[in-house]
């Protein structure tokens, strides 16, 4: 017979799921209620109000689609495209390439703006492309490249996107919580994020906003969206304003208790605030991965504090040393991906995971496997420069 399943408890600092706090883990056992129960659309409106503050939009189209991040990406490009349309797709890491292959797949043709893995996205070179392709109607990238460790300015690029007449669709499912993110300042047109980065909720859950502009398009299509499920014209009878909601589909109940709880520890804790925790633990990790002689591939300028993208040291067999970190530390951290793979080591500090405790941890247990591989580190001096840089810290 199968006995119940009891995960060993991990410490998550890899590119997602991050460690889920226990409040939120609290919050998913509350009793299911039925998904059109008053209580529950209350929860729902709370969930609508706590998401514009988290993206900071005044949106009315802002909800949690009912399915993790990737669903949220296809969300925006299933309705704000159609067969043939042009499409300028910014690709700086594996996140920018899955939203070109959305255009693709939805038969639009996809105009790419490419740049260097572990770089931003060029403004000028998005500049260019539009000034060369003046019937394009969209323009996507990805705010954080969680693939890469990069933020791309999206102030600018929605700027420029707004100057060709374009609609624009920015993934925030690693930014979101951990960086500033200001839709409305910013001029983002649809936006999706995903809730097991730096919300530190449990996956399968994806916020997303649109602006009056998005909503109008959506309402204006001349061809169905091609996704029943993820056709917002019928979400919205749900998920919308007024008492009359109708069923779409049956909403994950508990997931959504999860995600308002989530919210709540947003709210206490201060969007600012919660941006501040992020980049100091991101400095004391930095001066202890440092101090062991690992090095950042990221400049500084546009380094993620919530994804820390490090070498590995030569000789050093990469997917060993995570075994080893996992089955004698229970501590996940990420490979590298796409054209990275087995050349770096991605490290989370999202969400409830970025802690001082956390910190120490990682970096002492990743000096003491890599001691034991014999690989060239600096011994004995990591635990200083953490604890130096909180002493120093700009809180
Ligand atoms: C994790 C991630 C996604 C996908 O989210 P899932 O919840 O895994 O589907 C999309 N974009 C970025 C930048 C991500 O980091």
């Amino acid at each position: 017979m199968v006995s119940s399943f009891n995960p060993t408890p991990r410490t998550l600092m890899g590119p997602g799921p991050s460690d889920v706090n226990p409040r939120i883990l609290s919050a998913l056992a509350r009793p299911t209620i039925g998904h059109l129960d008053p209580e529950f659309i209350r929860l729902m409106d709370e969930v609508k109000s706590l998401l514009q503050f988290a993206f900071q939009t005044k949106n009315e189209l802002t909800i949690p689609v009912s399915a993790p991040g990737s669903a949220g990406m296809e969300t925006c490009f299933v309705n704000l495209m159609s067969p043939g349309d042009k499409v300028v797709v910014c690709v700086n890491g594996v996140f920018g390439t899955r939203m070109a292959d959305n255009v693709r797949r939805l038969g639009g043709q996809v105009i790419l703006v490419e740049d260097e893995w572990g770089t931003p996205v060029s403004p000028e070179k998005l500049r260019a492309t539009l000034e060369e392709n003046t019937d394009a109607g969209l323009v996507a990238f990805v705010h954080a490249e969680t693939s890469t460790g990069v933020r791309s300015d999206a102030k600018a690029l929605c700027a420029i996107a707004r100057e060709f007449d374009c609609l624009s669709i920015v993934d925030c499912v690693t930014s979101l919580g951990g960086i500033e993110v200001k839709l409305d300042d910013w001029g983002v047109d649809a936006a999706y994020s995903g809730t097991q980065k730096c919300l530190s909720c449990v996956p399968g859950l994806s916020p997303i906003s649109l602006s009056e502009a998005a909503v109008a398009r959506v309402q204006s299509r001349k061809s169905p969206v091609s996704s029943w499920f993820l056709d917002l014209n019928l979400v919205m009878g749900y998920w919308g304003e007024g008492q009359t909601r109708a069923y779409h589909h049956t909403a994950p109940v508990n997931a959504l208790y999860g995600l308002h709880e989530s919210l709540v520890i947003l709210e206490e804790e201060g969007l600012e605030k919660s941006w501040e925790r992020h980049q100091d633990n991101h400095l004391a990790l930095r001066a202890g991965l440092e101090a062991l002689g690992l090095e950042f591939i990221v400049a500084e300028d546009y380094r993620l504090p919530q994804l820390n993208t490090v070498t590995i040291p030569d000789g050093v067999d990469e997917a060993s040393v995570r075994k080893q970190l996992l089955n004698h530390y229970n501590l996940e951290i990420g490979p590298g991906l796409g054209v990275l793979a087995g050349k770096v080591w991605r490290i989370g500090l999202m969400g409830y995971a970025s802690n001082p405790r956390n910190v120490l941890f990682c970096v002492n247990a990743l000096e003491s496997v890599l001691s034991g591989c014999n690989a060239h580190i600096n011994k004995g001096v990591a635990t200083e420069a953490v604890q130096k840089a909180y002493s120093q810290g700009s809180s």
